[in-house]
């Protein structure tokens, strides 16, 4: 059995502590990966001291420099994609076209990170007096404090690193518990690519300890968090207390929507996908499912059937379409939803507990589960269950279907199924999400878009895309007078023709 170190002040080290813990495959708990540091405050003040020498090495190299950097990432991971994906599906289970999906989100970033190094545009503007020049140009800032959940291992750690290091800055780095493995593989791979080693730390541990170190330090000012809603909110209120810049990434309880003139086969898939996709633990994952009543009976008929054909198993085995859940507590929070729906009077139509039997007993296995009949308002309506459950809701129109949708907490995506164009993009300007899909399901994200969710599933920012750029570095402006006089804004070059 292997034991894994932190990557801290440019070497792999033990923790502080001397413990570690071990990281499980959900799909046979039998199989052991590895032990993982139990990383301490103090280690997670090491690692901050030795970013901050990185960072003032790495902020002096050109942007197109720091961005070649990453395209040699892009150029690892590429060639080593299958190794990753399936070391990633070991440890939390999804199937490996989705496992390559992820490294390849990755590639997509590296990528497009690589060429926002010959870009990271300022604006030049004209001043309003003579013979000065104004422009505003982007700094990057300092040390940030990367805090991923385990269901994107790799996408979106490197959703936030990679602008992070193109910007300038150095990043200490926590995956989540679940997932130390590709965090570890990861950190290989951007210094393989030449990261100077203090720009880049690894801090395995506990989030309580690790996570909750990192996001109190004074010296890390940008804290860059995707997890639950709950942790987002113990995070969020460390960082305006002390001031930090703060990116969260939170719940979903996406809706996709399937009115009556829609393609049905279509939806279909798109539902099957979008719901038991990663064993419907995506962020984005349809948890809802919003029937207009004239094909309601008949899609449910036909959703069903189809459910029940869904192959659980390893995700590493050829054939599977649903992997295991994460951990065992995990099930553990599906089973307890699965007796509200029931105690709240949904109908249980499939699924709703542990499979029996079929070699499953070693992994953490649940049944893909569809409930009817839920009610607006119910618990199993409103809150993120993160497993592979779907609530039905039958609607009678449109509008009804969008006040649905909206009458959540969160606001991360939605999809809609419909032939008809007013409505589509009626619907795009309607729904409370950061991204609504149209005849796709709420799953699919590209890396070159601005991605996040409104409400309590994030606090403004976007990941992904242009818009990310923004949040790892900070605008400064800079006049340069060449008039040789004083010349006082406002007040000596008056433009207005008083009356
Ligand atoms: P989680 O909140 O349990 O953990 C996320 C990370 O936070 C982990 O690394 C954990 O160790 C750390 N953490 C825990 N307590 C902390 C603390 N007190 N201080 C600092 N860090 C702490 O989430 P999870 O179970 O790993 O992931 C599932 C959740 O993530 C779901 O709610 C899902 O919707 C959300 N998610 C959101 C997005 C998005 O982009 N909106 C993407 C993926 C996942």
């Amino acid at each position: 059995m292997k034991t894994f170190k932190n990557f801290i002040a440019g070497g792999w080290v033990a923790p502080s502590s001397g413990e570690y813990f071990e990281n499980r495959n959900p799909a046979d708990t039998a199989d052991l990966i590895g032990r993982f540091p139990l990383s301490t405050a103090d280690d997670v003040r090491r690692a901050v001291a030795s970013a901050r020498r990185g960072f003032e090495r790495w902020r002096r190299e050109p942007a197109p420099a720091r961005g070649d950097v990453l395209r040699r990432v892009g150029d690892i991971l590429s060639r080593r994609k299958d190794e990753i994906a399936d070391l990633m599906t070991r440890e939390m289970g999804k199937p490996l076209a989705e496992t390559r999906g992820d490294v390849q989100e990755g590639i997509d970033t590296a990528y497009y990170a690589a060429s926002e190094g010959r870009r990271l545009f300022g604006h030049t503007v004209p001043s309003e007096l003579r013979n000065k020049w104004a422009m505003s140009f982007r700094r990057p800032i300092g040390v940030c404090g990367i805090i991923t959940p385990f269901n994107f291992p790799l996408a979106i750690p490197t959703w936030k690193m990679f602008p992070a290091l193109v910007c300038g800055n150095a990043c200490v780095f926590k995956p989540a518990e679940d997932v130390p493995h590709t965090g570890t593989v990861f950190v290989e791979v951007l210094l393989e690519a030449g990261l100077p080693p203090e720009v880049i730390q690894l801090v395995h541990g506990l989030g309580e300890t690790v996570g909750a170190a990192i996001v109190s330090h004074p010296e890390v000012p940008v804290i860059s968090f995707t997890g639950s809603t709950e942790t987002g909110r113990v995070v969020g209120e460390v960082c305006g207390r002390m001031h930090k810049r703060l990116s969260l990434e939170m719940g979903g309880k996406n809706a996709q929507i399937v009115l009556d003139d829609a393609d049905m086969d279509l939806a279909l898939e798109g539902a099957l996908w979008g719901a038991f996709g990663t064993t419907g633990q995506r962020c984005t994952a349809t948890s809802r499912l919003i029937l207009q009543k004239g094909i309601h009976d008949r899609f449910l008929g036909a959703l069903v059937d189809r459910v029940k054909g869904l192959r659980l198993g390893d995700g590493r085995k050829e054939g599977t379409d649903v992997g295991p859940l994460v951990s065992e507590a995990a099930v553990a929070k599906v089973e307890s939803y699965v007796d509200i729906g029931q105690r709240e009077g949904a109908d249980l139509l499939c699924g709703g507990r542990r499979p029996p039997g079929k070699g499953l007993e070693g992994g953490h296995f649940f049944e893909p589960t569809i409930f009817a009949r839920v009610e607006p308002g119910s618990r199993l309506e409103q809150e993120e269950i993160f497993g592979p459950v779907l609530s039905v809701i039958r609607v009678g129109s449109a509008d009804e279907a969008f006040a649905v949708n909206n009458d959540v907490k969160y606001g991360l995506s939605s999809s809609l199924y419909t032939r008809d164009n007013t409505i589509a993009f009626r619907a795009m300007q309607e729904l409370d999400n950061g991204i609504t899909y149209i005849n796709a399901p709420t799953i699919g994200a590209e890396a070159h878009l601005p991605f996040g969710g409104v409400k309590q599933t994030g606090n403004g920012h976007r990941e992904g895309g242009w818009e990310v750029y923004e949040f790892y570095s900070e605008t400064k402006v800079g006049y340069v007078d060449y008039s040789g006089t004083l010349q006082r804004a406002q007040i000596d070059n008056y433009l207005g023709t008083p009356d």
